[in-house]
Formats: structure tokens, sequence, C-alpha cells
């Protein structure tokens, strides 16, 4: 039989991790170790899309390739999805960590000057160019660290226009460097200076206007809202999310960080892809969570870590009621100043208490679920885009076990080779 011709053969893998069971729906956290991993082989691209994957011997006797790619042992992954992330700020706030260091809070930082608020100063008075620049320059780093695909939220601008801004940075930036994104508008992150007062005001402005800007410019699948004391009540973040639903964004939601609002069991009904954070996720939280199966819990572990709290999501009850999860950085100037997948999976290992393949399927697998891109994303079988990363791992337990390292050593995006 002659062999069939393909664009690049990836041979010489210690191993290749597919994360695929063979099922449509990915697997249940119990039964990742049914993934199949190909131990000494690799895979043949065309098109951008996974072909076949196998070992080296019926690689090479079943496909001529255009490229090969010789590897020297090494761990293949499917590309990283971080499913959480902020990176339309224009500055970073590194006299804050200084401000945290001395013992100051969220709310006593904020009250000095910090926090979010200071980050949307600087991004209503930054161009959009320069704006965009500096988020491909965020968008850079990541795909050196392994993300292929990332969510991107606003949410420093808090005006309709500088939302609008920030949205289309995002966009240029995704342009400019090859990252995949799915955009998020966070309009809904903290009420602006100039509404201090009248957070319903503010509330009115997202629905009437800002909402349905972003719906009409087609610059966001997204909606999202910060569901906490200091930003917004049950009772707005509801207003907002129904009006963002009734104009066609999927829902996300940043729940449960400081406080248990009960944001958590409002996004499980009202459909929310995500509740995001969970430290204070109660008991009738993670009821809720199971019971509706649908709504993803985002694990942000890194970020407790930067906070210096001494909390945690309770992500092992989260995983024994079945709960769908992903794992991904926040990585924001505030609170996370981290955009490395595999120092976030760390962090997943030793906070969580996550196994080394229940930490990678929450950055690959379940993280392209949780975006709509689970039959595109996530994981390396035939037909799949050849997102895929090499990794200078020994094996694949290596990986989240070794922190503040980067192992990325070399990243495809849709089969073409990404410079890091
Ligand atoms: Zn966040």
């Amino acid at each position: 039989m002659n062999p069939t011709s393909c664009d690049l053969l990836v041979l010489g893998a210690r191993q290749v991790l597919t994360l695929d069971s063979g099922e449509p729906m990915p697997p249940a956290a119990s039964r990742l170790q049914d993934c199949r991993v190909v131990e000494g082989g690799g895979l043949a691209v065309q098109d951008g899309k996974i072909l076949a994957l196998g070992m080296d011997a019926e690689l090479e006797a079943g496909f001529s390739a255009k490229e090969v790619l010789r590897l020297q042992g090494g761990v293949v992954v499917p590309g990283f999805v971080d499913a959480h992330t902020h990176p339309a700020f224009a500055v970073g706030r590194a006299e804050e960590f200084d401000w945290r260091a001395q013992g100051m809070g969220y709310v006593e930082i904020a009250e000095k000057g910090g926090g979010i608020l200071s980050s949307v100063r600087a991004v209503r008075a930054v161009s959009e160019p320069t704006l965009g620049a500096t988020v491909a320059g965020h968008f850079r780093r990541m795909l050196a660290h392994g993300t292929t695909t990332c969510e991107a939220k606003s949410g420093y601008g808090l005006s309709t226009e500088s939302e609008l801004k920030s949205l289309r940075a995002i966009e240029a930036a995704a342009k400019e460097t090859g990252m995949q994104v799915r955009s998020t508008f966070l309009g809904g992150h903290m009420v602006p200076e100039e509404y201090r007062d009248r957070p319903d005001a503010y509330v009115d402005l997202l629905c009437q206007e800002s909402l349905p800007a972003v719906a009409e410019a087609g610059l966001a699948t997204a909606a999202d809202v910060y569901i906490e004391g200091h930003a917004f009540d049950l009772k707005r973040s509801r207003r907002y999310l129904e009006r963002a639903k009734e104009l066609g964004f999927r829902l996300r939601v940043h729940a449960e960080q400081f406080e248990n609002l009960g944001g958590a069991a409002m996004a499980v009904s009202l459909g929310a892809d995500c509740a995001d954070h969970l430290e204070a996720l109660d008991p009738a939280g993670i009821q809720a969570m199971a019971e509706s199966g649908k709504t993803f819990a985002g694990l942000l572990p890194a970020v407790p870590h930067f906070l210096r709290q001494n909390v945690d999501a309770p992500a092992r009850a989260l995983l024994e009621a079945d709960v769908p999860y992903f794992v991904a950085t926040d990585f924001n100037p505030g609170t996370c100043f981290c955009l490395s997948i595999p120092e976030a999976l760390h962090f997943a290992r030793v906070r969580l208490r996550f196994s080394a393949l229940e930490a990678l399927a929450g950055a690959t697998v379940y993280a392209a679920h949780s975006l709509g891109l689970g039959t595109r994303k996530g994981r390396l079988a035939p037909g799949w885009d050849a997102d895929f990363l090499v990794l200078d791992l020994p094996d694949y337990h290596h990986l989240g076990y070794a922190f503040g390292e980067n192992p990325v050593a070399q990243v495809f995006v849709g089969g073409k080779a990404t410079l890091v």
C-alpha cells in the first residue's frame, strides 16, 4: 500500500499524551487513565489537523511527509488552553505587591488607589495601538509557555468606549501573534469611580449600552461578572447576566472568591459555562454544581498563593461530585501576575492535590470544552487541530513537579512551529 502523504511527521517522542478516550465527550476525571498514551512515537499532520497518532515504525511506514521532525524524547501534549485570563491591561501593579507584603488586604489596597480601578485609569489613558502591542507581548509570553488558545477578558475599561477598545486590542493582538482567542466582555468587573455611589446606574449602563454595543460589534462570545461584596452583589449580577444571555452571550462568572454569596448556584441556574475561583464555595454550592453537571468549576490555584491566602477551592470534593472543571492561570496585574500554565499546574498538584493527569486535563481537554471548543481543541486525536507542545520532561509525571522553570521546548499551532 502506498504511504499517505502529509505535511508533517513528528517522531521520536518518549510519550504522546492524547487526552483522548475515543468518546466525543471528555472522560470523567476518574477515567483519565483510559486516555491513550503513545509510548515511543508521534503524530502525522495534514492541513493543520491531526491525521494520525502512532508508534514511529507505523507512522514511517504509513506516511510520506513533506517535513519530518525527529525528537530525541520529550513528552508531546495538546497545546494548553488557558480558560481564564485578563490580558487587556496597560501596566503592571508591582508596587501593590510591596503593600501586600506589608500586610494590606484587597480592600485596603483598593482604598489606597491600587486595585482594579488603578488598571482602569491606565487603560482609559492608553491608545488602542499601544494597548494592542501590550496584549500582543502578553500573548507571545503565553505562547512561549505553551498556551495556544486562551480566553481573554476585557474589564479594565469599564466604559463602553474603553471596553470596546480593549476587546479590539485583544483581537488585534491575537491576529498579530497567532494566539487563538475566545474573548469575554467583563464589563461587570468593578463599579467604576464615576459610578461609585450609583452602582445600579452602572448596571443600567451595562445593560442598556455596553452589552448591546459589544454584541453589535461581535467582539466577545461571553460575558462575565465579578460576584463579590466589593464588586457586584447577587441581585445586580443577575440583572447583568440575564441581559447578557438575552443578547446571545455565553456566561462565565467570578464567584465565591472571598465570600460565599451563592454566585456559583446562580451561575448554574442561568446555564453559565463556568463559575471561577470558588475558594469560599460551601457544600450547598458544590451540590448545585454537581446537580447541573454542566457549569465548569474554574480552578485558579495560583491566586491564593499570590494573595498569601491559606485557603483553596474545594477541588477534591468537586471532583468526587463529578463537577466538570478546568485549571487556568487568572493572569492579571493585581491578584495573579502569572501567565504560565505549567506553573498553574504545579499549584494544582500541590494545593489542590491533583495528579499529573488531572492537572493536565484541566488545562487541555476540559478547558477546551468549557469554551465550546471541545470538538477541535484540547486533545490529540485524528481530526482535531494540530496544536501541540513538545515538553522537555522525562515523562508526564514531571509536569507540575518541577516548578519555576518552563518545560515547553516547542510549540505548534495548526501544525506550524511557533517561535518560542
Ligand atoms: Zn479573573
